[in-house]
């Protein structure tokens, strides 16, 4: 009898302990990410859309109105490796470019031997337009939808792409259309 009810103590001394390193697990792990992984496995695609909640829905097209993708996202499995870091959108050279959402201007200068443009939006994301000329300096605040340069010609149409934590590549597209309709027109 004594025995049992020590058995019993000891059960209970276990359920105990576990219950409480559950609740340690609980309190120092992250909460399960909602992961979107977008055009396959690989370096930057794994995006926690929790962290999105902000972001998504609050961009539009730099375009104005929505265009053809020509290219689709295609991003590198590792930070220098070959793919395609945003999205090339049907536009002609010499079209008037437009801020995705309100920011400040973060980069004007050249990325791989074309005239760029960055914008910062939030802390998270900035975008990226290419090849595009800019009368814009470094640090002016610009609107959502402002005209922020002209596209030239170099790359199909304009290249548009995203950043999150000012590292990893983002599809764009995500930013405006949300986690669905994610593919190039056909
Ligand atoms: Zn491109």
């Amino acid at each position: 009898m004594q025995a049992e009810g020590m058995k019993k103590n000891l059960y209970s001394f276990g359920a105990l302990l576990a219950a409480l390193g559950a609740a340690l697990l609980l309190a120092f792990s992250p909460p399960p990410p909602a992961l979107i992984t977008i055009g396959g496995q690989g370096f930057g695609q794994n995006v926690n859309l929790a962290r999105l909640a902000g972001e998504i829905g609050h961009y539009q097209w730099p375009s104005r109105h929505r265009v053809k993708i020509l290219r689709a996202f295609n991003p590198p499995t590792s930070p220098w490796g070959s793919g395609h870091r945003g999205v090339d959108l049907d536009m002609s050279a010499g079209s008037e470019v437009f801020s995705a959402r309100a920011g400040t201007v973060f980069f004007v200068g050249t990325i791989a031997g074309k005239p760029s443009i960055s914008i910062k939006h939030t802390k998270l994301i900035r975008t990226t337009y290419t090849p595009v000329t800019s009368d814009l300096a470094v640090g002016t605040a610009v609107k959502s939808g402002q005209k922020i340069g002209i596209l030239q010609p170099g790359h199909p149409g304009l290249h548009f792409g995203a950043k999150i934590d000012d590292y990893h590549y983002l599809n764009p597209l995500l930013l405006i259309l949300g986690p669905i309709r994610l593919l190039p027109d056909a």
